[in-house]
């Protein structure tokens, strides 16, 4: 949360006035960090340098266009799931050679989309989707370039939610298949085999299971070497976590200190997929305070920004700091729940929160919003998805219109 900061009682996102932006274009709104994305992107880029690699967002955690070009411009690629998030990348400018494609339920569309698109790789997660890229080439006269997707089996000590490298999970292929899985491919017709892939989970704030996961990566990337196999990538997947409340997670340069002398050594290309390390914390939601409730047993700020705008808190039991946009000038402190006004009692942005003092109109400023939170924002209850910002110093430009109520019934028919 490096570049918000108070000066003189007022919030800023770099040296704009969060409380600005808010009178302008309307709460909630989401405000980006230019500064934070850039430099975020830049630390893994140098903390990477001592290899030949690729860093590929992971455009779920953050799909704005303007975003995904800002980092594109610096040489990011991008990490994508879906034949929309493939759309906004090439829109956005990223070059097909610098696209992953990830994810277990590539549809025959997706991937004729991709294969035309010339992506770079397809990270593949099961051998029925290795028959289908494989066939959907072949009608296409192409040949697909893929990796396969290992799931190493280890901890990764996140939520449930986000743990995608244990056994049990629906990712990737296990490890113990792998090999003969990698063999089975000499048996297809159209397909290049180019790498070998791993993603172990989210928000983890440790380097124990990256460097755990890329142990058993690398002992099967020798084994695939020694097997006949000609591996031009290793991709190590995202996850590096980020602090919402008093995490410490590594940062990009313990990251790569850590996992290069495991991963290094293979002598290929490394591809990594950050996503929340690099958006996460650029970002925050501005909220207005509706009302301040009072029930025997609870005080609620029922505030204008709901679970359809950050899930978060409902989806994971998140904590998400939260502060006043305008330092209140009492010290006084309350315990209350900050609470949307959609119609789920699930509907919640913090718990049991001690903090200043709350007044219906206050403007609250919830951090570490810039992933997985407009990327999950839905319309549920009728509600329009708020502004996009992106704050450059003293300038800042809206990078995507508050929907409005015809952007509610687009494409519905009477
Ligand atoms: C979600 C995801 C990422 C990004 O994860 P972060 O925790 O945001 O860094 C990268 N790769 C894959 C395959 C993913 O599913």
């Amino acid at each position: 949360m490096d570049n918000y900061q108070y000066n003189d009682g007022e919030l800023y996102c770099e040296q704009t006035p969060l409380a600005e932006i808010a009178e302008k274009v309307g709460t909630p709104c989401y405000v980006y960090s230019k500064r934070s994305l850039v430099d975020s992107f830049d630390s893994y880029d140098s903390a990477f340098s001592p290899v030949e690699r690729m860093i590929c967002f992971a455009l779920k955690s953050c799909a704005n266009l303007s975003v995904i070009r800002l980092l594109a411009e610096r040489g990011a690629g991008a990490d994508i799931v879906s034949r929309g998030e493939l759309f906004r990348a090439l829109k956005a400018g990223v070059p097909g050679e610098r696209i992953i494609y990830s994810g277990v339920g590539k549809t025959r569309r997706e991937i004729a989309y991709a294969l035309e698109s010339e992506i770079y790789c397809f990270n593949v997660e099961s051998i029925p989707e290795l028959d289908l890229i494989d066939r959907v080439a072949g009608e296409m006269n192409l040949t697909a370039p893929v990796s396969l997707r290992i799931n190493p089996d280890v901890e990764s000590g996140t939520h449930e939610y986000t743990t995608t490298g244990k056994k049990e999970t629906k990712f990737g292929i296990p490890y113990d298949q792998a090999l003969d899985c990698y063999r089975k491919t000499a048996s297809y017709q159209h397909l290049r085999v180019m790498g070998i892939d791993t993603h172990i989970g989210s928000q983890i704030v440790s380097t124990g299971p990256f460097v755990a996961a890329y142990e058993k990566i690398a002992r099967l990337f020798r084994e695939l070497v020694d097997d006949g196999f000609d591996l031009e990538f290793c991709d190590l997947g995202g996850g590096l976590g980020i602090s919402y409340n008093d995490e410490v997670p590594p940062t990009a340069r313990q990251f790569a200190e850590a996992v290069l002398p495991v991963a290094g050594p293979l002598g290929c290309r490394i591809v990594i997929e950050p996503g929340r390390s690099i958006s996460g914390n650029a970002g925050v939601l501005l909220t207005r305070v509706v009302h301040y409730k009072q029930t025997e047993v609870k005080n609620f700020a029922v505030v204008d920004a709901g679970m359809n705008d950050i899930i978060r808190p409902s989806l994971y039991g998140a904590y998400h700091r939260i502060e006043h946009v305008a330092r209140p000038d009492s010290r006084d402190q309350v315990t209350l729940d900050v609470v949307g006004p959609i119609c789920e009692s699930g509907d919640w942005i913090a718990r049991e929160r001690t903090m200043p003092r709350v007044n219906a109109g206050d403007l609250l400023c919830v951090y570490s919003a810039g992933a997985y939170s407009a990327t999950m924002a839905s319309n549920y209850n009728g509600r329009p998805r708020g502004a996009e910002v992106l704050v450059d110093g003293s300038d800042w430009q809206v990078i995507r219109k508050a929907e409005t109520l015809d952007d509610l019934i687009r494409g519905e028919q009477l």
